[in-house]
C-alpha cells in the first residue's frame, strides 16, 4: 500500500500517518520525492482498512500496490533511483550511461590487470570489475585470487581512481569484500540466494544484481526487493543473458526487451551486460549499443589484457585495442543519447533522435 501525501503536509502529519502503520504492524518506508512525499507500507494488509487511512490529514491518497515487488516498484517511487558515489560519479534517472569495464577474473599478473585498468581510465570509464571470488560451473576451473585479488583491485583504484566492482559470493566474506569493493556484485548464480540478499540488504555499499540465468523478471525484481526490504535502496539491477533455446550460437540469450520493461516497472538504475549476455566478442559491440539504445543506466563489459590466455571468460573478453575501438564508438553513441524525452507512461524508449 502507498500513502501519497499533500505537498503541503507536515512533517507532524507524516510521522503520525507513519505510527499509525507502524502500530498495526506495518513496515515503513518514507520517499521524499521531488513531486511528492510517499510512504510506502509493507505487511499484512488483511490487518487493516487501506482506505480508512485516507481520513487523516495531510493524506492525499491511498493506493494499493498491485505488483508483488513494493519497494523496486515504480507504483512506490515514480522518480527514477540515482545513486551517487563520492567521487561525484551517478548512475540511473537521466545521468550519463556508466562503464563497468574489467577482467571476467583478477589474476596473478597484477600488471595486466592495470594495463587494463589504465585503459578503461584512458576511455572514460568509471568502474573497474574483476572477480576475486569466482562462481565457477566446474570446481576443476580457476576459483578466483579471493583476498590477493581485492588487493590488486585496490592498488589499481588507488592508480586510477576507479570505483571497485568485485562479486560477493557467501555472506562469510561479507566484511572482507565491503572493505574494498565500492560496489558489491551478487552474480547471476546467486539471485536467489536469499541469505546473501538479506545480508547485502542490511549492508551500506550499492549492489549490482545480476539477473538469474532462469529467472522472470518479476523474480528479478522480488530479488531486488529482498535487499531494499532489508534497508538498502541502492541496487543496480543488470541484465546478462538468459538461458534461451540455443547455446551453440551465443552463450546465453541476452533480453533487449527486459531493459524498457524493467524500466517501465521499476525506478532502479539498470545495466547490460553482454560479455555474459551472448558469449561472444564480435557481439559485445552492437549488444552494448542495443542495450544503451532502449535505456540501460550503463555497461559492463569483460576485458582482459591477453584474452587467449584468462583464467576465465576468455572467449567473451575483448583486449585492450578492440576494447578501445569498441569504447570510441559506445561514446559517441553515449554523446547522442537524450533521456529527457524518456518517461514511463508513454512507452517511449528509444533514447538517442533517430
Ligand atoms: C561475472 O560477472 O564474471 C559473472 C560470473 O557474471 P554472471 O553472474 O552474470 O554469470
Ligand atoms: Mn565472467
Amino acid at each position: 500500500m502507498i500513502i501519497i501525501m499533500e505537498p503541503s503536509a507536515t512533517q507532524e502529519q507524516i510521522n503520525t500517518v507513519m505510527r499509525a502503520l507502524e502500530n498495526k504492524g506495518f513496515k515503513t518506508v518514507l520517499n521524499h520525492g521531488d513531486v511528492m512525499t510517499v510512504i510506502a507500507a509493507i505487511g499484512d494488509k488483511r490487518l487493516i482498512e487501506p482506505h480508512s487511512f485516507q481520513s487523516y490529514e495531510g493524506v492525499r491518497a491511498v493506493k494499493i500496490v498491485q505488483e508483488p515487488y513494493k519497494l523496486a516498484s515504480r507504483e512506490g517511487k515514480q522518480e527514477d533511483t540515482v545513486i551517487e558515489f563520492s567521487n561525484g560519479v551517478k548512475i540511473g534517472g537521466k545521468e550519463k550511461p556508466v562503464m563497468i569495464v574489467g577482467p571476467c577474473s583478477v589474476e596473478q599478473d597484477i600488471e595486466g590487470l592495470l594495463r587494463v585498468a589504465d585503459a578503461a581510465k584512458e576511455m572514460g570509464c568509471q568502474f573497474l570489475r574483476g572477480g576475486a571470488f569466482k562462481p565457477r560451473t566446474s570446481p576443476y576451473d580457476f576459483q578466483g585470487l579471493e583476498e590477493k585479488a581485492l588487493e590488486y583491485l585496490a592498488i589499481a583504484r588507488e592508480k586510477t581512481g576507479l570505483l571497485v566492482v568485485t562479486e560477493l559470493m557467501d555472506t562469510l566474506d561479507l566484511d572482507l569484500v565491503c572493505s574494498y569493493a565500492d560496489v558489491i556484485q551478487i552474480g547471476a548464480r546467486n539471485m536467489q540466494n536469499f541469505k546473501l540478499l538479506k545480508a547485502v540488504g542490511k549492508c551500506n555499499k550499492p549492489v549490482i544484481l545480476k539477473r538469474g540465468p532462469a529467472a522472470t523478471i518479476r523474480e528479478f525484481l522480488l530479488a531486488a526487493e529482498h535487499i531494499m526490504y532489508n534497508g538498502n535502496d541502492n541496487v543496480i539491477l543488470c541484465e546478462r543473458g538468459i538461458k534461451g533455446v540455443d547455446n551453440t550460437a551465443t552463450r546465453n540469450t541476452l533480453d533487449i526487451a527486459a531493459i524498457p520493461v524493467i524500466k517501465k516497472y521499476s525506478h532502479l538504475p539498470l545495466i547490460v551486460d553482454p560479455s555474459h549476455g551472448t558469449g561472444r566478442r564480435y557481439l559485445i559491440e552492437p549488444m552494448a549499443k542495443a542495450g544503451l539504445i532502449v535505456g540501460a543506466n550503463g555497461v559492463m563489459l569483460e576485458v582482459h589484457h591477453d584474452p587467449e590466455n584468462a583464467s576465465s571468460d576468455g572467449a567473451q573478453s575483448l583486449n585492450i585495442p578492440m576494447f578501445k575501438k569498441v569504447m570510441k564508438d559506445l561514446n559517441k553513441l553515449i554523446g547522442r543519447i537524450d533521456y529527457d524525452n524518456k518517461h514511463s507512461d508513454n512507452n517511449d524508449f528509444c533514447c538517442i533522435n533517430v
